[in-house]
C-alpha cells in the first residue's frame, strides 16, 4: 500500500513534496514561499489563515484558467459556488483544517465531474507551512491511477488504495508513505457510504465476500470472548475444499474461482444466521459457530459437507463440475479453566486444522472432531 503511494503520485507533487521538505523550516518558506517553490507556482495556492477565513495569497495560473476567476488577495469562508460544489468545498474545508492541526503533508486524487460531462482526475497536495499558512499544489493527472501491473501487487490493496485516494486524503509521512487517512465522519457528505465501502473492502474476502482472514480473527475472537464471559460453548470449523488444485489444472483458474465462490455460497447456505464464515487461505475456509457444543457442530459440519457436495457448477460444453470438503471440528473447553489456559481462536484454528489433517488423511469428504485434553 505504501510503496503504491510513491509509485501513483504525480511525479509534479512528488517533486513539490521535496522542495517543500528542503526548506522545512527556513523562514523563507514562510516568507516567500514563491521563491523556493516557484517552479510550481502555475500550480499553487498559498492560503493564510486570516481571522477564521481563507485568504488566498496567491492562486496559481492554473486555477485561474479552470474556474476563471482569481482570488489572489481575496479573504472567503468558502470558495464560491460558481468555482466549487457545495460537497466538494466541505470536503477542502476539511483538508486545510486537517493539514494544519497535523502538521502533515495531505494528499489525495479526486476526480471531478464537470456539467458537459467531462470527467478530470486532479491530485493535490496540501502542505503546511506553519503559522497557519498552507501551500496547495494540484495538478491533472490523467488517470486515477496509472496502469500497475495486477500481478506485482496484491488486488485487495489496490482495489483499496484507488478506493482511499479517490476518496479520502492521505496524510504523508517523512519518508512520502501513508502515515493515516484523514477521515472525517461529519464533513464528507456521502461519507457513510466511502465508509461502509471501505469498511467492506478491508474487511472482506474480494472474491467470495466471507470475511477476509484478519476480520474472521476479529469477529470469532470476539464470539470467544463472549462464550467465555458467560460459561458458553463456541465451536470452530475448518474446511479445505477437497483436491481443488485438480479443479485449477484442468478447468483453468477462472473455473476455480467459480468453484470457490460456489462454495462459500454453499456454506451460508447451511449455516445459521449468528455463524461467522472467513476465507483463511486460498481454498480453506473457517466457521465460527457461537453458543454451539460439539454435537451440534458436528450435525451442521455435516449438514455443510452434505451442501458442498451437492453444489453443481455448470461449465461450458456441457461438462459440469462437482466437489467435497473435508472438515476439522473443534469446541471451546467447558468452564472451569485460569483465563491463561484458555485457548484463544488462533490456537482453536491450529487444533481444528489437526482434525482437518485427520479428515484428509481418511480419505477426504468427511468431518472429524478434535479431542483436545483441555485438563480440566
Ligand atoms: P487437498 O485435498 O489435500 O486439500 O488438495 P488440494 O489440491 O485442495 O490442496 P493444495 O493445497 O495442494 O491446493 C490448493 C490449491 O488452491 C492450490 C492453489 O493454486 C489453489 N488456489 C488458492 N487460492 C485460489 C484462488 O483464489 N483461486 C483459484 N482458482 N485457486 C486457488
Ligand atoms: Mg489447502
Ligand atoms: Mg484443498
Amino acid at each position: 500500500m505504501q510503496s503504491l503511494v510513491k509509485a501513483v503520485m504525480d511525479p509534479r507533487l512528488s517533486d513539490l513534496l521535496e522542495l517543500w521538505r528542503r526548506a522545512f523550516f527556513p523562514a523563507e518558506l514562510v516568507e516567500r514561499p514563491l521563491d523556493c517553490l516557484g517552479r510550481h507556482a502555475d500550480h499553487l495556492l498559498i492560503i493564510d489563515i486570516d481571522g477564521s477565513k481563507s485568504r488566498y495569497t496567491h492562486y496559481g495560473r492554473a486555477f485561474v484558467a479552470n474556474f476563471g476567476t482569481d482570488l489572489t488577495g481575496q479573504i472567503i469562508d468558502l470558495l464560491p459556488s460558481d468555482i466549487l460544489p457545495a460537497e466538494r468545498r466541505g470536503m477542502l474545508a476539511f483538508e486545510y483544517a486537517y493539514a494544519r492541526r497535523v502538521s502533515r503533508p495531505l494528499w489525495r486524487s479526486y476526480t471531478g465531474r464537470f456539467d458537459d460531462g467531462k470527467t478530470e482526475t486532479w491530485q493535490r497536495l496540501v502542505l503546511p507551512a506553519g503559522r497557519g499558512r498552507l501551500l496547495v499544489g494540484a495538478y491533472p493527472a490523467g488517470g486515477v491511477l496509472p496502469e500497475i501491473d495486477p500481478a506485482t501487487v496484491d488486488p485487495e490493496g489496490l482495489a483499496l488504495l484507488k478506493l482511499v485516494i479517490e476518496r479520502v486524503p492521505v496524510v504523508i509521512d517523512d519518508d512520502g508513505d501513508i502515515r493515516d487517512l484523514a477521515l472525517s465522519l461529519k464533513v464528507f457528505g456521502d461519507t457513510q457510504q466511502h465508509m461502509a465501502e471501505l469498511k467492506e473492502l478491508a474487511t472482506s474476502d474480494g472474491l467470495t465476500g466471507v470475511a477476509n482472514l484478519r476480520h474472521f480473527h476479529h469477529l470469532a475472537g470476539m464470539e470467544l470472548d463472549h462464550a467465555y464471559r458467560m460459561g458458553r460453548a463456541m465451536s470452530v470449523l475448518l474446511l479445505d475444499i477437497d483436491f481443488f488444485k485438480r479443479i485449477n489444472d484442468r478447468w483453468g483458474h477462472p473455473v476455480g474461482d467459480e468453484a470457490l465462490k460456489a462454495f462459500a455460497k454453499a456454506c451460508r447456505k447451511a449455516l445459521r444466521e449468528p455463524d461467522i464464515l472467513g476465507r483463511v487461505g486460498g481454498e480453506e475456509f473457517a466457521v465460527a459457530l457461537p453458543n454451539t457444543r460439539t454435537e451440534e457442530a458436528r450435525m451442521i459440519a455435516e449438514r455443510l459437507r452434505r451442501q458442498v457436495e451437492q453444489v453443481v457448477l455448470p461449465l461450458e460444453g456441457g461438462d459440469s463440475l462437482t466437489f467435497t470438503v473435508s472438515v476439522g471440528v473443534v469446541t471451546s473447553p467447558p468452564p472451569g479453566l485460569p483465563d491463561s489456559a484458555r485457548p484463544d481462536i488462533g490456537r482453536l484454528l491450529a487444533i481444528a486444522d489437526s482434525a482437518l489433517y485427520q479428515s484428509k488423511s481418511e480419505g477426504r469428504n468427511r468431518v472429524t472432531l478434535a479431542t483436545p485434553d483441555w485438563g480440566v
